[in-house]
């Protein structure tokens, strides 16, 4: 540190604000660049379906009114670019980038019955985008790395020097979220797609056919990275069963599954 009145400066504030307090989280603007970088790459290398696919424009659909379900004032405050797209893949699986891509696999939507299941699902990926959880892990991980005053005095500088491009290499090794994330995006995505309208047990039944298909190898990515399906399909049901409200019929999905390419794509490694 060669100016001595940032040194200074660093240590007063290290002095006066614990490291708690502080904020490390890429912003809102660097989740939205890591994003789509990610999401870029994802598209060039998959098969997405087109616009006009069923499976595609239900998504979106879906995939709105779980966002409408969002408060305006904090939409405008975390304005995160919600994207919904559906890769033809025999992988079972969903997932969510940081700033708002979204994507599904057809292997996934082949398992699944209903537009609740659907909307349980995409409820469940808005939240961990929404609540920021890959910016809380990046934010804790700079933390475990980096000593308090090198933090305190980028920090300062107001220009945090992510590497954009590695983080976003890092999105596409595959995001892991904490069991703690993995619980609230549970928890909040059950009161989105409430909110807009669906049945819960769509939630609990996309668990239950999860927990199911355990020896299948297709299975493997969901299960590594939605872990415990059977007690989270519980911990729904008792909430169902707690809250004792009403919900309408479980709706079908408005279309069949389809085939499946017959190679199950390489996994990252
Ligand atoms: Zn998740």
């Amino acid at each position: 540190m060669r100016n001595p009145s940032i040194a200074v400066a660093v240590s007063a504030l290290a002095l006066l604000t614990p490291a708690w307090a502080i904020d490390f989280r890429p912003s809102i603007k660097d989740q939205l660049k890591v994003g789509k970088d990610a999401a870029a790459e994802i598209r060039k290398k998959e098969k997405v379906l087109p616009d006009t696919d069923i499976r595609v424009r239900t998504m979106r659909k879906l995939g709105q009114q779980i966002i409408n379900q969002i408060p305006e004032a904090e939409r405008k405050q975390r304005p995160f670019e919600y994207t919904f797209d559906v890769i033809d893949s025999r992988e079972v699986n969903a997932f969510a980038l940081p700033g708002g891509p979204i994507f599904f696999y057809t292997g996934l939507l082949n398992k699944m019955k209903s537009l609740d299941e659907f909307a349980g699902v995409l409820g469940h990926e808005v939240t961990h985008i929404r609540n920021q959880h890959w910016a809380s892990q990046e934010g804790d991980r700079m933390k475990r790395q980096l000593p308090l005053a090198v933090l305190l005095t980028v920090l300062r500088a107001g220009d945090f020097a992510w590497d954009l491009a590695g983080l976003a290499d890092a999105v596409l090794v595959g995001i892991k979220y904490s069991q703690k994330h993995e619980s609230e995006a549970d928890r909040v995505g059950f009161d989105l797609m409430t909110a807009a309208g669906y049945n819960p047990k769509g939630m609990v039944d996309t668990f239950r056919m999860l927990a199911g298909g355990k020896k299948m190898s297709d299975f493997d990515r969901m299960l590594s990275t939605h872990p415990d399906p059977s007690r989270r399909a519980d911990a729904i049901e008792a909430r169902i069963k707690k809250d004792g409200k009403t919900y309408p019929p479980l709706r079908p999905l408005p279309f069949a599954p389809q085939p499946l390419p017959k190679e199950a794509p390489k996994k990252p490694s």
